[in-house]
């Protein structure tokens, strides 16, 4: 089993400032979606999101979405769930309420 847990799975926190967006801005931003697993270098299907938020740049409403393979679901999470970041994870399926072309 891979586990890259000492990098940034999608890019995250490196190169993502601290954004201090007025509140009506942050529904504004359009949700990247990806069906592929967030997973640094990992291209599976995924299978589950990762609904976060961190409170320190995003207000309490606003969840974020990292999507994850059964292998990296468990390495995700607990990067999340380290940072106090992991509100939730629910199945995925691109039928869903994604938006995924
Ligand atoms: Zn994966």
């Amino acid at each position: 089993m891979r586990v890259a847990f000492g990098s940034s799975p999608g890019g995250f926190p490196r190169g993502r400032p601290a954004l201090k967006l007025p509140f009506r801005n942050v529904y504004g931003m359009v949700e990247e979606i990806n069906p592929q697993c967030s997973a640094k270098g990992c291209r599976a299907p995924a299978v589950w999101q990762l609904r976060w938020n961190n409170p320190k740049i995003h207000t309490p409403e606003r969840r974020k979405t990292w999507l994850a393979c059964d292998e990296h679901r468990a390495s995700l999470g607990s990067f999340l769930e380290a940072r106090g970041f992991l509100r939730e994870v629910t199945p995925f399926t691109s039928s869903g309420d994604a938006i995924i072309s």
